[in-house]
C-alpha cells in the first residue's frame, strides 16, 4: 500500500524540480510520516554500519539529508508563498517529528565517532579542502550540541538546553504580551495631527478590532500600540509631544515589571549560557558563539567595533547638534533641548526638508521589467553570465511567478531561478528572501556516470503588484531589496563546489553570509547601472539628475547615528556574553548603561529597560552575534571598494574584477574559510575604510 502512496504523493518524488501544480496540503502529513519512518530506519542502519570514509559516511548522510531537505524544503517554501489554514495545520502536525529527527541526526554518537575517525585516518589527506571543511564543521556542530559529553555533564548539558528553550520562549512571549498590553485610544483630531493616511487607516482598523465599531481613518477613534508599524510612524510624525513621550516611556519599559518582567529571565539565561559554554570547554558564551563564525575572537570583534565607534561617535554627536539647531529654528517648543521622544520626529522633518522627495515620486522610473534588464545587464558585465527567461520550463506555485535560466560564457545553462516578485498578503509572508530549491552537487547516477546537479534558487520579494494595466512600479527601496536577494542567489547559483555540504551558501559562516547580498546593493547607487535602468515607464525619460543626487545624499543621512546605534547593541550583547558575571555586583542593566557612555550621544534614561525586550539576543539567534550586521557590512563595502579602485567607469577593469569576485566569493561558497575566500579576492584582510567612506564617515 505504501508503495502506491509513494508513487502518488508528489512530495515524495525526492528529486528534480518540485511539481508545484500537483502538490496539495493533504499530501504533507502522509508524505512526511512515511519519509521520516524510512529515514529513521536508514539512519539506524547507517549508524550500525558506518565506515569512517567519505563514501561510507558523508555520501550516505548527503543522500539521507537531501531526501528530507527536498520534501520538507518544499513544504517550508509553500508555507512562505502559498500559506493556507490547511497547510499550516499539516505543517504543525509533522514539524515536531522533523525537529526530533534532525536532533537525533545531529546528536548521533556513532556518526560523530565516524567523523572523528575519518579526520584521524590516513585517507584524510586525500580529501579536498571543501571535504575537509565539511567534516570539520560536522564535528564542530556535533560537539556544540553536546555530543562529546558523557555522564553527569551530558545530563546537565541536556537539562540546560531544555531550560534555555523554555526561558527564551518565555522571554519572547513576555515581550509579545507586554507589547499587546499597552494601547492608547485617541479620539480628537489634534492627537493624530501629522500622521499620514496609511497610519490613520491602520489605527482606525486597530480601533475597530478592539471594539470601536464605527472607527474611521477620517474621524477616529484611532488606536496606537507599541507594535512597530504603529509605534514608529507615531514617533516620526505625531505632532503631540506629550503623546510621543507617553508612548516612548511605555516602549522602553516593555516586559520590565509585574508578571511579564524579563529581568530575572535575562539573569538566568546569561547564567545558563555561561555554564553551557564552560561545559563545552569555552571561557564564555561569546567564545562558544564565535567558534562557528568567521570572526576569530572576541578581541577581533571588539577591535573592529572600536574602529567604527571612533569614526562614528563625533558624527553622531554632530547629527544631534544639527537636529537641535534645526528643531530650534522651526520654533520647536522644546527648543534645542531634544529628548528621546523628539529625535525620530525632528529627524523626519529635517529629512523632508533636506531631500524633498518621496519614495512614491520615483516609482514611475522603476518598472520591474526594466529593473530586471538593468540587473541582468550588470551581472553579465561583471560576471559574464547571461540571464534569460525560461518561463514554462518549470511548474510554478502562482501565475505571477517567473522562471529564469543562467548561462555561462559558453552558453551552457549552469543554474536556474524562480522569481516571485509581488506582495500577496492573503497567502504570502512579508519580507524578501532567497532560498535553496536545488543545490549544486556532483553525483554518480544509477548507470555509473558522473553528473552535476544544477542549482535552482527561489527569489521571493514583496513589491507592489501591477495595477490597472501598468507594470509593477518599484520604489528605490524595492529595487535595493531585489538586488540584495539576487546577491544571495548568485552565491547559490554560481558556486563551483561539487560537494553539496559546502556548495553555494552551505557551510558559509553566519557573519559572512550577507557579503554577496549587501555587495549587490552598492550597484543601485552606481550611476551607470542606475541611470541605465531608471527610465520613466511611459515617456522613457531617464531619471532626472537631481533625484540621483538626492538618492546619494539621503543614503548617508544621519549615518553616524545609525552606525553608533548598531555598535551599541553589538557591544552590549558581546559584553553580556563574555565578561559579565551574572549574580555579581553589576547588573545587566548596569552593563548597558556603562557601555552607553561611549556608544550613545543621548544617554538612555535611568529607567530604560531596553534589554527586557532585546529579543534578538535573548530569544533569537543573535546571542553574541549581533555584531554580525556590521561585520558583514565591512566585508561587502570593502569588496565593492575593489571595484571602485579598479574604476567604476572602466568596463574592462570591471570585468576583470568581476571575474575575480565570481571565482572567489561566488564560486567557493563554504568550501574555504571566509577569511581565506576574502583574501583571495581582495589580496588582503578586510578594511573598514570603504564602509566608512560609503557612509560619509571617513576621516
Ligand atoms: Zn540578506
Amino acid at each position: 500500500m505504501s508503495a502506491i502512496a509513494t508513487v502518488d504523493n508528489p512530495l515524495l518524488k525526492g528529486q528534480g524540480l518540485p511539481p508545484f501544480a500537483d502538490i496539495q496540503p493533504e499530501h504533507v502529513v502522509s508524505a512526511m510520516t512515511q519519509l521520516l519512518a524510512e529515514l529513521e530506519s536508514e539512519l539506524a542502519n547507517l549508524a550500525a554500519n558506518v565506515t569512517p570514509t567519505w563514501s561510507g559516511l558523508v555520501e550516505p548522510i548527503d543522500r539521507l539529508s537531501e531526501r528530507l531537505r527536498w520534501s520538507w524544503g518544499i513544504v517550508g517554501h509553500l508555507m512562505g508563498v502559498k500559506n493556507s489554514p490547511e497547510l499550516r495545520t499539516a505543517y504543525e502536525t509533522v514539524q515536531p517529528q522533523v525537529v526530533e529527527f534532525y536532533n537525533k541526526f545531529s546528536q548521533s554518537q556513532p556518526l560523530y565517532a565516524a567523523f572523528k575517525a575519518l579526520r584521524a585516518s590516513e585517507t584524510w589527506n586525500t580529501l579536498v579542502d571543501a571535504q575537509k571543511r565539511i567534516v570539520e564543521a560536522a564535528i564542530r556542530d556535533a560537539e556544540l550540541s553536546g555530543v562529546g559529553l558523557a555522564g553527569e555533564q551530558r545530563d546537565r548539558f541536556n537539562a540546560i538546553q531544555l531550560e534555555l528553550a523554555e526561558l527564551t520562549t518565555k522571554f519572547s512571549n513576555n515581550v509579545l504580551d507586554a507589547t499587546k498590553a499597552f494601547s492608547l485610544t485617541l479620539t480628537s483630531p489634534d492627537e493624530v495631527e501629522g500622521l499620514p493616511p496609511s497610519w490613520l487607516s491602520l489605527a482606525a482598523q486597530a480601533a475597530r478590532a478592539a471594539g470601536e465599531e464605527k472607527a474611521t481613518p477620517e474621524i477616529g477613534p484611532w488606536r496606537v500600540t507599541l507594535d512597530f508599524p504603529s509605534y514608529l510612524p507615531f514617533m516620526q510624525h505625531g505632532k503631540r509631544r506629550d503623546l510621543r513621550e507617553k508612548l516612548y516611556r511605555a516602549f522602553i519599559s516593555r516586559a520590565s515589571s509585574g508578571d511579564l518582567d524579563n529581568t530575572p529571565l535575562i539573569e538566568k539565561i546569561l547564567q545558563l549560557r555561561r555554564e553551557k559554554a564552560n561545559l563545552l570547554g569555552f571561557n564564555s558564551y561569546a567564545e562558544l558563539s564565535l567558534a562557528s563564525k568567521m570572526a576569530p575572537s572576541v578581541d577581533a570583534v571588539e577591535t573592529l567595533s572600536e574602529e567604527l565607534r571612533r569614526a562614528s561617535y563625533d558624527a553622531a554627536k554632530q547629527d544631534l547638534e544639527d537636529l537641535r539647531t534645526f528643531a530650534a529654528s522651526k520654533g520647536a517648543p522644546e527648543g534645542s533641548n531634544l529628548q528621546h521622544w523628539d529625535i525620530a520626529f525632528w529627524a523626519e522633518r529635517q529629512r523632508e526638508e533636506k531631500f524633498a522627495f518621496s519614495a512614491e515620486e520615483l516609482r514611475p522610473y522603476f518598472p520591474l521589467p526594466q529593473v530586471l534588464d538593468g540587473l541582468f545587464t550588470l551581472v553579465n558585465k561583471l560576471f559574464g553570465v547571461t540571464v534569460t527567461a525560461a518561463d514554462g520550463q518549470a511548474p510554478v506555485w502562482h501565475e505571477d511567478v517567473r522562471y529564469f535560466q543562467i548561462a555561462d560564457e559558453t552558453g551552457e545553462a549552469i543554474a536556474y531561478f524562480y522569481l516571485d516578485p509581488y506582495s500577496r498578503p492573503a497567502e504570502k509572508r512579508g519580507g524578501a528572501w532567497m532560498d535553496d530549491c536545488i543545490g549544486r552537487a556532483k553525483m554518480t547516477t544509477h548507470e555509473g556516470t558522473v553528473a552535476t546537479r544544477k542549482p535552482v534558487a527561489y527569489l521571493v520579494c514583496n513589491q507592489t503588484p501591477p495595477v490597472d494595466g501598468k507594470p509593477s512600479l518599484m520604489t528605490f527601496n524595492e529595487v535595493e531589496t531585489l538586488f540584495h536577494e539576487f546577491g544571495h542567489g548568485l552565491q547559490h547559483m554560481l558556486t563551483k563546489v561539487d560537494d553539496a555540504g559546502a556548495a553555494g551558501i552551505n557551510n558559509v559562516e553566519w557573519d559572512a553570509v550577507e557579503l554577496p547580498s549587501q555587495f549587490m546593493e552598492n550597484w543601485c547607487y552606481h550611476q551607470e547601472t542606475l541611470m541605465g535602468m531608471a527610465k520613466h515607464y511611459e515617456t522613457g525619460e531617464t531619471l532626472p539628475e537631481h533625484y540621483y543626487q538626492k538618492l546619494i545624499a539621503a543614503r548617508n543621512y544621519m549615518s553616524g547615528s545609525a552606525m553608533l546605534r548598531q555598535l551599541h547593541f553589538g557591544l552590549v550583547d558581546l559584553e553580556l556574553h563574555h565578561r559579565y558575571q551574572p549574580g555579581g555586583t553589576e547588573t545587566a542593566s548596569d552593563v548597558r548603561q556603562r557601555i552607553a557612555k561611549t556608544t550613545t550621544v543621548l544617554p538612555p534614561l535611568p529607567e530604560d529597560a531596553f534589554l527586557c525586550s532585546f529579543g534578538h539576543i535573548f530569544a533569537g539567534g543573535y546571542a553574541a552575534g549581533y555584531y554580525s550586521y556590521k561585520w558583514a557590512e565591512v566585508l561587502s563595502a570593502d569588496a565593492f571598494g575593489a571595484f571602485e579602485e579598479a574604476g567604476l567607469d572602466n568596463p574592462q577593469a570591471l570585468t576583470e574584477t568581476g571575474k575575480r569576485f565570481r571565482n572567489t566569493v561566488l564560486a567557493l561558497g563554504g568550501s574555504q574559510h571566509p577569511m581565506d575566500v576574502f583574501k583571495s579576492f581582495r589580496g588582503r584582510e578586510p578594511s573598514t575604510e570603504p564602509l566608512l567612506r560609503h557612509s560619509g564617515l571617513a576621516a
